[in-house]
């Protein structure tokens, strides 16, 4: 979406209003929107995560808004493969093991099928 249609979309979803008689107030997704911040404690189980993960998918993303931009390059510098899951490169991808170039809908089934090689157990 270019800008405007964001700014449109942004002021259509903050402007729902509660539909209970005595209320009124505004209703919003669970969603952080740009300019706030996100909340501590979910940024503290993402670090705990980033520590404990053997494998990072990052699947379209700008990989250039922080401090999510960092989470995967972080996950990388360990050593875990990282593969990112996007329309065209990013300023990260040279630090990911694997870039997968297309439409998530198109690149991510393959990737994630089960392969004839797996073992189930
Ligand atoms: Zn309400």
């Amino acid at each position: 979406m270019i800008s405007s249609e964001v700014y449109s979309f942004y002021q259509t979803v903050i402007s729902v209003g509660c539909e209970e008689d005595s209320c009124h107030g505004l209703l919003r997704p669970h969603v952080v929107w740009f300019g706030e911040t996100l909340d501590p404690d979910v940024l503290t189980e993402v670090e705990k995560e980033l520590d404990l993960c053997d494998l990072c998918l990052v699947v379209g993303t700008s990989s250039v808004v922080y401090p999510a931009a960092m989470f995967a390059p972080q996950v990388s510098a360990r050593g875990v493969p990282v593969a990112e899951f996007n329309m065209e490169a990013t300023p990260a991808t040279d630090r990911f093991r694997f870039h997968f170039e297309g439409p998530c809908g198109t690149t991510l089934p393959p990737a994630l099928a089960r392969h004839e090689s797996e073992i189930i157990a």
